[in-house]
Parts: structure tokens; sequence; C-alpha cells
């Protein structure tokens, strides 16, 4: 139902930002180790992501473009997942409904793989394929068929500073994954997957940054809290700057930002915010499911024990650094 998808679109698919997060985040499902990001002209012309994931079975690549499809919902814990990762098998459809997409994937290095073409929601081809392990999506001629959405777009600048955005926050939600991001040929940034979060964050960061980054770590019996946060002497004058992740999941939380710039107690100039990444590692139970699935802000019970661990933790860090 191509008109269902479209409103679905609607909700999720506002922007080419929206289109690489969806995708990103279907290659790190898929247990990719490495996801390159290739953008035309800040994604109006075209996005496409290729990752080493598990990939699809040729059966099941028309499914994961219908709605509801999804391949991830078995226990408790993906149902967490599901919610912070988006959309319930709604991202492949809501895509393809207002653009033109193509996919090629394969489960094995050596297996035949399938690639599926589909526009505005219709099927134009669905083949066998010679294709290396993983996925790789092409999009293209986004909002071509609505508008007005199109109309609704900010200038190039702004779309691609969003993008990038949300590459760094992935990149840094997931230092064992190897991230590429091109945009227009050029080489905008790249990580080991080594699993060092310092070198992420220094790459996206600066070098210097990177030095004056202090790794925490603090637990009680409900939470962990782990992360590099910067010396107090190193800030910007923007909290987004601070990423947060629920079991290594990108998300977003009014309360567990300022519990960070909190930890600096008053070490921080009015108006500067610290550089963080920091991971909170809890049970999914503790995550309040009654979010829209596409907002990232998620609700947390315990909240307030969580949000003294992390000032906690921080301020002790610091105190540390100063003896
Ligand atoms: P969801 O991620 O909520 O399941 P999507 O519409 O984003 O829904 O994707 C639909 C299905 O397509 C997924 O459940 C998954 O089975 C499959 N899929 C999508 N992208 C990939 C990928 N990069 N690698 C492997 N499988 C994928
Ligand atoms: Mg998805």
């Amino acid at each position: 139902n191509v008109l269902a998808d479209q409103i679905a679109a609607g909700e999720v698919i506002e922007r080419p930002a929206s289109i690489v997060k969806e995708l990103v985040e279907n290659s790190l499902d898929a247990d990719s180790k490495r996801v390159d990001i290739i953008v035309e002209n800040a994604g109006l012309d075209s996005i496409r992501v290729i990752d080493d994931g598990i990939g699809i079975a040729a059966d099941d690549v028309p499914l994961a473009f219908r709605r509801h499809a999804t391949s991830k919902i078995s226990s408790r814990k993906d149902l967490f997942r599901v919610q912070t990762m988006g959309f319930r098998g709604e991202a492949l459809p809501s895509i393809a409904s207002v653009a033109d997409v193509e996919l090629t994937t394969a489960q094995e290095e050596k297996a035949a793989g399938t690639m599926i073409h589909l526009r505005g929601g219709e099927t134009l081809a669905n083949k066998p394929a010679p294709a290396r392990r993983g996925t790789d999506v092409r999009v293209t001629d986004l909002f071509y068929n609505t508008p007005a959405r199109l109309k609704y777009l900010k200038s190039p600048h702004t779309e691609l500073a969003r993008i990038t955005d949300i590459i760094n926050r992935l990149a840094l939600a997931n230092p064992s994954v190897a991230f590429s991001f091109t945009h227009n040929g050029k080489e905008i940034f790249r990580s080991a997957g080594n699993g060092n979060l310092q070198q992420v964050v220094a790459a996206i960061y600066g070098i210097q940054a990177g030095r004056k980054m202090l790794p925490i770590s603090g637990e009680d019996d409900d939470f962990k809290v782990t992360g590099y946060v910067s010396l107090p002497e190193l800030t910007r004058a923007s909290r987004q700057y601070i990423t947060i992740t629920i079991n290594h999941r990108y998300i977003r939380n009014f309360e567990l930002t300022k519990a960070i710039i909190q930890g600096y107690e008053s070490k921080l100039m009015v108006g500067r915010y610290p550089i963080a990444v920091v991971n909170i590692d809890l049970d999914p139970v503790l995550v309040d499911v009654n979010v829209h699935p596409a907002k990232r802000e998620v609700r947390l019970s315990k909240e307030p024990q969580l949000t003294k661990l992390i000032s906690q933790t921080i301020r002790n860090r610091i105190a540390t650094e100063n003896l």
C-alpha cells in the first residue's frame, strides 16, 4: 500500500539524514563490522550505505520492503532494540515509497546475491545478482513524488550537517565498527573499528580533543556507566557534543544530559558544555517503551538513581584528575 507507506514515511523520513540513520542502523543490526556511507549533494542526489553484515536471503528480500515485516522482534531485549533503533519494519518501505531504491545483498561471500529495485513503492526488478557478503542500498531521487516534503528541506549545507551529526553519533556508539563517510567524492570521516572509543572521539572532534578526554566508569546494582568525558578546560558552546548511548544504542534524554553537565559542578563556564560519550548498560526492562518509536527521546525508570550515578562518576573522575 503505497499511500500508507508514504504516510509512514512522513513520520520518520523527513530528510536525507533520517535515511542515513535508518540504513546505518539496519547495517548495525546485521552485525556489520564495516559500514561505508557515500553521499552526493547532501543526500539530495544519492545516499548509499554498504555493509558487510549478514545480508538478506533471496526469499526475504521482497519482505523487507513490506510494512511491519521486521525480522527483529523475538525477545524482550529485541523489543527494546526495535524501540530505540526506530521503526518496526517501516523504514525500507517508507524510504522506497518516496524515492528510488536499489538494494543488492548476499548472505555468503561466494553465494549468488539478490538485487531489488523499487521506485515510488513499486517493484521494478527483483533478480539474482552477483554480490559480495553484505548489503548495499542506494537511494536516489529522494522525495521526487512528494514535492511538499522536498520543499521543507533546508540548504544542502544544513542537510549535510545533519547527516554528519548522525554518522558521528553512530560511530561513537559503535567503536568496534569501521565507519567511513564520503561526501561528493571527498572522505569526511573514517573510524578504525578497533574498539578504541578515544580514537573515534579524536577522529570526530580533533586530536587535541582526543587527548583531553578522561575515561569514566561507575556502577550500581542497576546501571553501569562508561565512556569518555572532556576535562573541564575543553568545552564547546553547545550540548550537541554530548552523546549518550544505552546498551550502545544512541538515544536522547534531557535529564541524563543534564546529569553529565552537573558532574562538572561549577567548573564549566556559563554557556559552555563538555564533550562526552557516555554509555549506560542496563536491563532493557528499565526502558519505558511507551515512547514514539521514531523519537530518540527515551524515558527510563529509576532515572533519578541513574542521574545521580552519572553525576557522581564524572565528579569523582574530575576530582582525581586535580589531585
Ligand atoms: P526494521 O529494521 O525495523 O526491522 P526495516 O524496514 O528497516 O525494518 O528493515 C526491514 C528488514 O530488512 C529488517 O528487519 C531486516 O531483516 C532486513 N534488512 C534491512 N537492511 C538490512 C541490512 N543492511 N542487512 C541485513 N538485513 C537488512
Ligand atoms: Mg530498520
